[in-house]
């Protein structure tokens, strides 16, 4: 850390951590050190127990685009002749291993590359093809989507299969005999990381929430890249202390406003927009309480169970499962949380966790009555956002709300 001043509250050591990845992962780099692309819920178990530095493309685009950034990528991958309807952070990324600079965030280029294919089936393509273009190795973890409600047992043998033959490639990659003690500790790290985060994020099941909802977006930056280390555990479980703080004094998410309405977000955020998308919100005192999204970060299992880690990287990210699983997740949020409402974000990149929303709403609202409204928008392509039509979905939702309190007498 050189003379860098001593984090004390988890807001100054989640800035320092990550503006040390980047330049870290540049040190490493110089160094000799082998640097590795990933997905961003992929078994890091691995390339941390062959101390690979891992960087994360989509965490990067999502830094540029919250810096607006993004439009200068976007516009070169299309013109390299990719359809504006990829998703952003593949066309931020492309441009980006081809420009190699960025004004906002830069990392270096991989030696490597680790895809997994629970968050959607567009990495796959969008690997193989910084794979050929920099003609550097990928290693694919395959997570076949879960029709079912568990795991099949060939698709849980499929996966354990696969998670050796990529220790077999990292072997052959690195030169080196992978360590199974170490993957016992980082196994046991990655888990009680994950542990914090959840301890963390449901603070939010006090009223009103000690939380401010997009804290969730900031601090995911962090469980991104920092899952499988001390430093990543000792940060969640120092937020997890200051919200418990917070909630012993009975102090909500904002100094200058009540919460009035307690909401789930749905999808990804608009990283371009997210300081108007908070905005819009707090003057109509919403606070966003949990989402679906940051919850796929509690990748738990037992220490040392392979199969076991395997599983849980297919189970718990939500856009590789069913319906009815999204149904029963949202429903039980809802009532954890006690929502008022749903915001889903029909994220123009995003086709697979987008698509199943107006179904997801009406039943919602059947099962439980939570009103929600759904808006358009995009992760990090700002061409795809409005802000007015922002606002009046959420002035409606907030009167959908209003209402509802009124008709239970709540008020
Ligand atoms: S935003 Fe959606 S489409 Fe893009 S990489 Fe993530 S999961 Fe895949």
């Amino acid at each position: 850390m050189g003379s860098e001043k001593t984090p004390v509250t988890s807001r100054e050591l989640m800035n320092q951590m990550l503006k040390r990845h980047y330049e870290e992962a540049y040190q490493a780099k110089e160094s000799g050190k082998l640097v590795c692309w990933s997905t961003s819920i992929a078994p890091q178990e691995l390339l941390t127990t062959m101390d690979i530095v891992t960087l994360y493309p989509e965490n990067h685009a999502a830094a540029l685009g919250a810096r607006k950034d993004s439009p200068t990528f976007i516009e070169h991958t299309e013109s390299m002749g990719y359809s504006s309807d990829l998703c952003s952070y593949a066309r931020v990324n492309l441009a980006y291993t081809e420009l190699g600079h960025s004004k906002a965030e830069n990392m270096p280029l991989p030696d490597l590359l680790l895809c997994t294919s629970n968050i959607c089936h567009t990495v796959i393509k969008w690997y193989e093809n910084l794979s050929k273009e920099l003609n550097i190795p990928l290693i694919m973890f395959d997570t076949p989507f879960n029709h079912t409600d568990e795991v099949q047992e060939h698709n849980a043998k499929y996966m354990k299969a696969q998670i050796y033959h990529a220790i077999e490639q990292l072997e052959e990659i690195t030169g080196k005999s992978f360590d199974f003690d170490r993957l016992q500790e980082v196994m046991k790290i990655s888990n009680e990381t994950s542990e914090w985060w959840k301890k963390a994020t449901d603070m939010a099941i006090h009223t009103p929430s000690p939380l401010n909802g997009f804290d969730l977006f900031n601090y995911m930056a962090i469980i991104v890249f920092a899952r499988g280390t001390q430093e990543g555990r000792a940060l969640f479980q120092l937020w997890h202390d200051e919200l418990a703080e917070k909630v012993k004094l009975g102090q909500g998410p904002w100094n200058d406003r009540e919460e009035r309405y307690r909401i789930l977000w749905d999808g990804i955020a608009c990283w371009p927009y997210l300081n108007h998308n908070y905005k819009t919100l707090k003057n109509l005192g919403m606070n966003v309480v949990t989402s679906t999204y940051p919850k796929s970060w509690t990748v738990t299992y037992e220490t040392g169970d392979i199969e076991g880690m395997a599983k849980a990287y297919s189970m718990n990210v939500y856009p590789n499962r069913n319906l009815n699983y999204d149904v029963e997740n949202m429903v039980s949020l809802a009532r954890k949380f006690q929502l008022d409402g749903i915001v889903f974000h029909s994220n123009r990149s995003c086709k697979l966790m987008d698509f199943r929303q107006y179904e997801l709403q009406r039943r919602i609202y059947e099962e439980c009555g939570v009103p929600s409204v759904i808006f358009d928008g995009d992760q990090t392509d700002p061409r795809l956002f409005s802000e007015a039509q922002y606002e009046t979905r959420m002035q409606a939702l907030a009167e959908m709300m209003e209402e509802s309190k009124r008709k239970k007498g709540r008020d």
